[in-house]
Formats: structure tokens, sequence, C-alpha cells
């Protein structure tokens, strides 16, 4: 399978366990409370508690959905289940799974939608729970680079982004069988 051409921008956030501003580089850094489990809204939705985004792919180590807020039409989100506080904290089982996946999930995007690219970013900073938003970007959109703190895009067409995107994760499974 040809790898799509993504554009990786992982940014790592050196977090502590105290509350602090860092004013100078800008990051929040996490409170004791923020980095718990009980308090994160991933675990919680994961746990069977609060409204499940929609998925576009599930296994037993990770889940992909429907970003709530998307920048882009088919903004996707790749979530481990476990409870990673930061993408240091990851274990190797559980990274090996998620760089099999996140080409799939990209390739499945671009074929699925049309996006000429998918970016890709970890923050981990408003949920301190590590995941990666792959945001579609396509042909003629003006968005420049993608800023997290702009302008979201309301999605309209739920359902058929989700089957877009899901059919071709299938065609890509079957594939590579
Ligand atoms: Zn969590």
């Amino acid at each position: 399978m040809t790898l799509p051409r993504i554009l990786l921008y992982i940014l790592l956030l050196n977090a502590r366990q105290n509350t602090e501003i860092n004013t100078e580089k800008g990051i929040v850094v996490p409170s004791e409370t923020d980095s718990k489990v009980s308090n994160c809204p991933f675990c919680l939705w994961l746990q069977g508690n609060g409204t499940k985004p929609p998925v576009v792919y599930e296994d037993p180590n990770l889940i992909a959905t429907l970003c709530e807020s998307p920048i882009s039409k088919g903004h996707t989100q790749i979530i481990f289940k476990k409870h990673y506080h930061q993408l240091a904290d990851v274990e190797s089982d559980d990274a090996a799974k998620l760089g099999a996946l996140m080409p799939v999930i990209a390739a499945a995007i671009k074929k699925g939608l049309g996006a000429e690219m998918v970016y890709v970013a970890c923050i981990a900073e408003e949920v301190r729970h590590v995941h990666f938003h792959l945001v579609p970007r396509y042909d003629g959109d003006t968005k420049g680079f993608v800023h997290f703190t702009g302008d979201r895009i309301q999605l309209e067409d739920v359902d058929q982004v989700l089957d877009s995107i899901k059919q071709n994760i299938v065609a890509a499974v079957r594939t590579n069988e």
C-alpha cells in the first residue's frame, strides 16, 4: 500500500505534576487533578458515561472518532483506550498499533473525502489523554497552517462523512489481509 503523504507535527509537552503556566513557551502544564483518569472526558465516554463522538474505527487498543469541534471536514481523532497522560508515556505495543493504523485512516480520509493531504498533531493539552488529530486539507482551502485555536467548522453531513471514511478503512484492511 502506498502511504499517503503525511505532514507530521508532533508537539510533545513536557508536563509536570503541578499547576503552572509557562508564559515564555505558552504551555499550560496540567495540574495533578487534570491528569487523573476520573477527570478525563475521553475516559468518561470510553467507560460508557457521556456521549461518545461518531466512531469511524475501533479495536481493543484504539478508537478513532470524528472530532466534535472540527477544523475541516473529516477531522478525525485517534485515541488510545488506555489513559496515557503524554506521548512519552505510551507503551511500545500501543505505539506500534497506532503507527500501523494512522496511515490507514489518513488514506481513508483522502480517498473517502477527496482530501489532498492529512496533517497530524498530538497536543493533549486541552484533554490530557494522548490522542492524535488527523486534519484533512483540501485543494484550494485557505486555512494555511492549521491553527488549533482558530475557527472551527460546523459539520453538516456527519453520517455521510463517517461512511466515506469507514468504507475505505474496511477496504484497506481487506487489501492487507
Ligand atoms: Zn483518559
